[in-house]
């Protein structure tokens, strides 16, 4: 499955979803309006706290959930039209490390390989596993295998049926650093060797270093969805620490900033709009004043600030 049906490999358009609550008749809109396109052979991260409908969009996306309206598409098939064809093209990795106990690494390959109608095949599931460095345990029951063995395992039958499209829910929450960082190796390989790649998490950092592109979702709405770079450089927020030549005792007042302090170690904390001050109207100021300046540190804007910026605002 090469051949591209369409300019996204993930394409949604106005997706909604209730979950309606018959006892309590208490309804929850868990996604709004959402529109998402991914193009082929990117990294999307999709950031969001817990609640926002990061799993609903994923588990619509693979029939796991019903959507309430809208359309999704993968690589080219729509989900309600075609859906053997969305299902083949699209593995997921889900955020429950759901398996059965009694079955082996090996075993659930196979069944899984079987699921799809591909010809079952020892040899692929084995190179699997070995590739998820669990060809030790390949014959070992489920429920013996460590919580980062299970994950991989999960990984592993996502690829079975080798998807061009690999979604994962939150792959490394709860994950120990060491195991985070093969998995991030692992999906960065697959990710150069062609599979386009959608992954949930609620971890910033990993957003950033791993995504080509980021959507950030809150209360089930898409407040923010850009490359990584924009996303970060469109933070009209700056931050500079300087250090002066002598010690100040009071903290100067600055005209036109967001903010200034001065810490135990006597630096100035400055913090200001780029877009509506410029720093040498800073600098000019702080020489008026006869201070001299030793040092300046500016502080690029990360992911941190514009997710708090973006998801504080209640609805
Ligand atoms: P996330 O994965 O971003 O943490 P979810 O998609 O799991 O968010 O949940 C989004 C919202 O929908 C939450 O408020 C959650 O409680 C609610 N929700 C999720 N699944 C169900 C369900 N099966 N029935 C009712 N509400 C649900
Ligand atoms: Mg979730």
């Amino acid at each position: 499955m090469t051949s591209y049906q369409t300019k996204f490999a993930i394409e949604t358009k106005l997706l909604n979803k209730t979950y309606r609550n018959k006892k309590s008749s208490t309804n929850k809109h868990a996604l709004k309006d959402v529109s998402i396109e991914i193009e082929h052979g990117q990294i999307y991260g999709l950031l969001g706290p817990n609640g926002a409908g990061k799993s609903t969009f994923i588990n619509i996306l693979g029939n796991l959930v019903l959507k309430t309206s809208g359309m999704a598409k993968i690589w080219g098939y729509d989900i309600e039209k075609n859906p053997r064809n969305a299902r083949s093209a699209i593995g997921i990795v889900p955020q429950e490390l759901n398996l059965d106990p009694f079955f082996t690494p090996i075993e659930v390959l196979e069944t899984q390989a079987g699921l799809y109608g591909g010809p079952k095949n020892e040899r692929h599931s084995m190179e699997l596993l070995k590739t998820l460095r669990l060809e030790d345990q390949a014959h070992a029951y489920a429920r013996s295998l460590s919580g980062g063995m299970r994950r991989r395992l999960l990984l592993a039958k996502a690829m079975t049926h080798k998807p061009p499209v690999l979604v994962l829910d939150e792959p490394t929450a709860g994950v120990d650093i060491e195991l985070r960082h093969q998995l991030w190796e692992y999906v960065k390989k697959l990710n150069k060797e062609g599979t386009t790649i959608l992954l949930t998490t609620h971890y910033l950092e990993e957003a950033q270093s791993l995504c080509d592109r980021i959507g950030i979702i809150n209360h089930g709405k898409v407040v923010a969805d850009a490359p990584t770079k924009d996303l970060i450089n469109s933070l009209d927020r700056k931050q500079v620490l300087i250090k002066t030549e002598e010690s100040l005792n009071v903290c100067p007042s600055l005209d036109g900033v967001t903010e200034v302090t001065l810490d135990e170690e006597n630096i100035l904390n400055i913090i200001y709009q780029p877009t509506k001050i410029d720093f040498n109207y800073i600098l000019a100021q702080l020489q008026d004043k006869k201070i001299n300046i030793r040092d300046i540190i500016t502080k690029e804007a990360d992911l941190e600030d514009i997710f708090l910026e973006l998801t504080n605002t209640n609805e």
